[in-house]
């Protein structure tokens, strides 16, 4: 992929550096403050990131996603020592330690989609949190983002196997990839690495391929 056009880089850098430290998404007209461009130049520069994958947009044009942060609650609330932020999904809100500079370790929090159970887990950036809790992703890599944010409200942390078992057959849907939180921390752990940086590229997916191999993932669902 090509390097973002150095306007559209300081929009992407903006967009990070404000979910970074507010958890909320800028509005394109604070954007254009911020950069001293005009609204519909925010605007434009917005939906070429959406079409190089950087965002997530709604039919109005706002921000719903800038991975792995979200505007909007998909199940995950990610608390660190001053600030509250949506964690996108499992894999989103594991990450977030990760890429937030003054946030080593946050509180995750969520509900079981199987029983409905309060769960919550320390993740820090250096070790795996403990627990036997399962990640179920629902949808396979090579669709991921046919519908990101059904893909993202689709990738959830269960009590137990058997919690995965009881949402599948409540939701009629086809039973994904289950994982532990080790596997699910890893996989986590540098997938994001440079998002908050200038000059940041997505990964060719022969790279990602490597990457998830690495974690620990296995199987066609991930492409391998
Ligand atoms: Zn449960
Ligand atoms: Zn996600």
């Amino acid at each position: 992929m090509d390097d973002l056009e150095s306007a559209d880089e300081d929009v992407r850098l903006e967009v990070y550096r404000t979910f970074a430290i507010t958890g909320r998404a800028p509005a394109a007209a604070t954007l254009a403050a911020e950069l001293g461009l005009d609204a519909d130049a925010v605007r434009a520069g917005l939906r070429r990131l959406a079409d190089g994958r950087h965002l997530v947009l709604d039919d109005s044009g706002d921000i719903v996603m800038a991975h792995p942060f979200s505007s909007v609650p998909l199940g995950f609330a990610v608390m660190g020592r001053e600030t509250l932020w949506w964690g996108g999904c499992a894999w989103d809100s594991f990450a977030l330690p990760q890429v937030l500079p003054d946030d080593p370790e946050v509180l995750v929090s969520t509900r079981c989609p199987g029983c409905g159970a309060a769960l919550a887990w320390i993740v820090s950036r250096s070790v795996p949190p403990e627990g036997r809790e399962v990640a179920h992703f629902l949808v396979p890599a090579a669709q991921m983002w046919d519908d990101v944010v059904r893909t993202c409200s689709n990738q959830r942390l269960f009590c137990s196997d058997t919690c995965v078992d009881s949402w599948i057959a409540a939701s009629g849907n086809a039973r994904g990839y289950v994982m532990d939180l080790a596997t699910l921390w890893r996989l986590a752990q540098h997938w994001y690495d440079g998002r908050l940086d200038r000059g940041y590229r997505r990964r060719e997916p022969v790279q990602a391929a490597d990457y998830f191999r690495a974690a620990g993932l296995r199987g066609t669902f991930w492409g391998l």
